[in-house]
């Protein structure tokens, strides 16, 4: 991409993008919720529609010479309803965790309570965290993973559904590898009549590929990102029935937001149609298959992953078995130091803190779309290993990067 302008107007900013571009290509992305938008989607997004108020929805705007970011938004919707199969989209919300805040505005009054997954289990701030508005508004409590297996304990869940009677059961999560049972939280959510809000931010390319069960239909609100498994550009969404299209729209707006950020709509647009192509059905699957490759590897090397295992696009690494000294931090910075980017990351059962936890979380969304398949994915698997084992040893480090270089020339990105 040309940055002739900005280079002539602002070369600190300029140097600052042509150096994160060269950091993008020259480094392995596997932090679990990053991606790389095709150069179609950063001009959408890059585009004269960041000059445009566009208050309002599609033939309804509080502005005149809304036309075109009026096809936008349509294309952005109907492409969306397309993809997820929902009734209502909304695609305005600036990032997922604006569309949460829309769904509990538009649902919940302050005081009522939420029940979701405790953060240091793999839940999102989100979803009522005390750092977070949700959990000041609102009164939050948590079902958690079983720590024996990782996986989601449905019946602690029910258990405390019936106790704390809540008014809102959030699911979906940042940093679980399995599969959701969404139709089990939803009977859970029926059974104490709350309204049941699935967050697919991770996921939200693997449920419109359906290869990982789609909540929509099932859940009353699905909220998501549309930048971590779907292309689409920085931004959230999200999709419900008919019965709440009102309430959700005025959420949105007038409630939370003012002026949609057309530009990243326009993106948004841009990213749903690639999407709708069949090839990306292909890269859903590989992103999984890569995964649960990468997962295999690190298991041979002796690592503990969280539930044993993978059926999404992230694995995450309990450390505490294999490196018992060594913390999700210094493990995330002796790769960063290699060009292997990931995040530390908490793991149920937590014995560290928030920041500095016990465990490693990688995702392969970003390096499928560089075209890494399962050889190449095993190799970053032995890569992660052998830094994981002397990560203060100079040879080894050296050694890494010089091949985390070769990898990335033979997956260009952005040329
Ligand atoms: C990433 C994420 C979000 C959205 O985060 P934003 O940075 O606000 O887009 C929301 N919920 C979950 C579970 C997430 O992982």
């Amino acid at each position: 991409m040309d940055y002739s302008h900005v280079r002539a107007t602002d070369p600190a900013v300029a140097d600052a993008i042509v150096d994160e571009t060269d950091r993008q290509r020259t480094t392995l992305s596997m932090i679990a919720s990053e991606n790389h938008a095709s150069a179609a989607v950063i001009e959408a997004q890059g585009s004269v529609f960041t000059n445009k108020y566009a208050e309002g929805y599609p033939g309804e705007r509080y502005y005149a010479g809304c036309q075109y970011a009026d096809v936008v938004e349509e294309l952005a919707i109907e492409r969306a309803k397309e993809l997820w199969g929902a009734e209502h989209v909304n695609v305005q919300p600036h990032s997922g965790s604006q569309a949460n805040m829309a769904v509990y505005f538009a649902m919940l009054s302050p005081g009522d309570r939420i029940l979701s997954l405790e953060l240091e289990h793999g839940g999102h701030l989100s979803h009522g965290h005390p750092a977070n508005f949700a959990g000041q508004l609102y009164d939050v409590e948590h079902y958690r993973v079983d720590p024996e297996t990782g996986y989601l304990d449905y019946e602690q869940l029910a258990a405390t559904a019936d106790e704390f009677d809540p008014d809102a059961i959030v699911s979906g999560f940042s940093a679980y590898p399995r599969q959701v049972d969404w139709e089990r939280i939803d009977a859970v959510a029926d059974a104490v009549d709350a309204i049941h809000v699935a967050d697919i931010a991770h996921i939200t390319g693997l449920v419109a590929a359906g290869v990982h069960p789609s909540p929509v239909g099932i859940a009353d609100f699905v909220t998501g990102s549309t930048h971590k498994t779907i292309r689409a550009g920085r931004g959230g969404i999200v999709m419900c029935g008919e019965e709440h299209a009102d309430a959700i729209d005025n959420a949105v707006f007038p409630g939370v937001q003012g002026g949609p950020l057309m530009h990243n709509i326009a993106g948004k647009a841009v990213g749903f149609g690639e999407a709708l192509d069949p090839s990306f059905t292909d890269y859903a699957e590989q992103v999984v298959a890569n995964a649960r490759a990468l997962g295999d590897q690190l298991a041979d090397h002796g690592l503990s992953l969280v539930s044993g295992g993978t059926d999404t696009h992230l694995v995450l690494v309990d450390l505490r078995d294999s490196h018992p000294d060594l913390s999700g931090g210094d493990a995330e910075d002796a790769l960063d130091s290699t060009g292997i980017v990931l995040n530390g990351n908490t793991v149920p059962g937590e014995t560290r803190s928030p920041f500095d936890p016990s465990g490693i979380r990688a995702g392969t969304a970003a390096l499928t779309t560089r075209g890494f398949e399962e050889d190449a994915i095993r190799e970053v698997g032995d890569l992660i290993a052998q830094v994981l084992d002397a990560p203060e040893d100079e040879e080894t480090l050296a050694a890494v990067s010089e091949r985390v270089d070769e990898l990335c020339a033979a997956h260009p990105l952005y040329e």
